[in-house]
């Protein structure tokens, strides 16, 4: 029997609908009338700790971050999170724009619109600006909207956005500078204490001071990492052409990895220069807002690694339309940033290579924690995102007013 001609269009549309009528009816059921009907945010100011420092910054003063809610006419809530590590005016501008910016065009909103939600946020905030912290903002609210469609699912967002591994592997981002530490003694015990956690590769600053100091860190870093682990160097935004390229050259013998945002993220031309000088990976990206940024990086061949940070990338549904273009560009993607909002993403992106992180040992952070199985992690299985916060963190740090 020749099944091309048993399968009439009748017998088809027979066959089909049924199953599309059940999709529909399901579908009808699990969203229909969903609607956002209230956003609750709280401010969070964490203490002082012990200062560490890259290439231009100086950590561990006050940080902050905003904890975001949508509410909706079922039990569902969306949770995002935003945080920084170093500045305390941050959050509370975001929560102003979420609060006075945002808030109106989400109201009343189906939830599971993110690209039409994205829309009328842009509609809302293009005419005082859609970059900076407007773009932080709206990243909360679309990890909020993901969060709550994969509640609805009853599925890990990964799945939802079309999974492509269950497990990621993850590198510690450990290799800091320190106040006193000519010796590299806390240096080097940063990265003893990754290597005991776990991870198989880690990643260190350089370029504050000369290139010898470089050289004496990586050495002392593939010292202790061995010939198996990789090491990846950071200099964030710190170099001009001149000096990016005679430092990456001496990075590149010494057989790093990548290398990372060696200078400001609008040198674009110079990246695409640098990217065909060197044969190490050039990899950037955590200081560049929405899709058409990295399409102009990508243009020009300024990047081997794309690095959104999901803060600055616009949330889930702009950082995916970004893993897809670094994906035609033939472009390898990592992440600025860990935990459950950077995972979801990576886990269905196909040229994914690594998330960045810190230590999971300690995350008093999050309800559903990450762990960590043969230097990768197993993906999260919790439905949603996996942004919910703990409420002893939250009680914790949060601002009264
Ligand atoms: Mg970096």
């Amino acid at each position: 029997m020749n099944r091309r001609n048993f399968l009439t269009s009748s017998t088809v549309a027979a066959i089909a609908f049924p199953i599309a009528s059940q999709l529909q009816t399901l579908s009808a059921q699990v969203t229909e009338g969903l609607k956002i009907t209230s956003m609750e945010t709280e401010l969070l100011r964490m203490p002082p700790g012990k200062p560490f420092l890259d290439a231009i910054h100086r950590f561990g003063s006050e940080g902050g971050g905003v904890v975001l809610r949508l509410k909706t006419n079922s039990n569902i809530t969306g949770w995002g999170y935003i945080s920084f590590g170093a500045e305390i005016g941050g959050p509370g501008i975001v929560e102003g724009i979420l609060q006075n910016l945002l808030k109106p065009a989400l109201i009343g909103q189906d939830p599971t619109m993110s690209k039409r939600l994205r829309h009328e946020m842009w509609r809302a905030a293009e005419y005082s600006g859609t970059s900076g912290l407007v773009t932080c903002a709206m990243a909360a609210v679309d990890m909020a909207l993901w969060d709550i469609v994969g509640k609805v699912a009853k599925m890990p967002v990964y799945r939802l956005l079309g999974g492509y591994r269950s497990s990621l592997p993850t590198y510690d981002m450990c290799g800091w500078y320190y106040d006193n530490d000519d010796d590299l003694s806390q240096f080097q015990k940063q990265i003893q204490g990754a290597l005991e956690e776990g991870f198989h590769a880690v990643k260190i600053k350089v370029g504050r001071y000369t290139l010898d100091d470089d050289v004496k860190r990586i050495k002392a870093a593939q010292a202790l990492l061995g010939k198996d682990r990789r090491l990846m160097v950071d200099a964030n935004q710190k170099f001009n052409f001149t000096d990016a390229l005679a430092r990456g050259r001496v990075y590149q013998e010494l057989g790093c990895f990548w290398y990372e945002e060696p200078m400001m993220p609008h040198a674009k031309k110079e990246y695409g220069a640098l990217a065909a000088e060197l044969d190490i990976r050039i990899a950037t990206g955590e200081n560049l807002y929405g899709k058409y940024e990295f399409l102009e990086q990508l243009r020009i061949g300024g990047a081997d690694v794309v690095q959104p940070d999901n803060r600055r990338a616009g949330g889930v549904t702009e950082w995916m339309e970004i893993g897809a273009i670094a994906d035609a560009f033939n472009v390898e993607l990592a992440s600025h940033g860990g935990a459950p909002t950077n995972m979801h993403m990576l886990l269905a992106m196909p040229n994914a290579i690594y998330m960045e992180s810190g230590s999971l040992k300690s995350d008093t952070t999050h309800v559903e924690t990450l762990r960590l199985v043969n230097g990768e992690i197993p993906a999260p299985e919790d439905p949603g995102m996996g942004n919910e916060l703990r409420r002893d963190f939250i009680d914790k740090y949060k601002v009264r007013s």
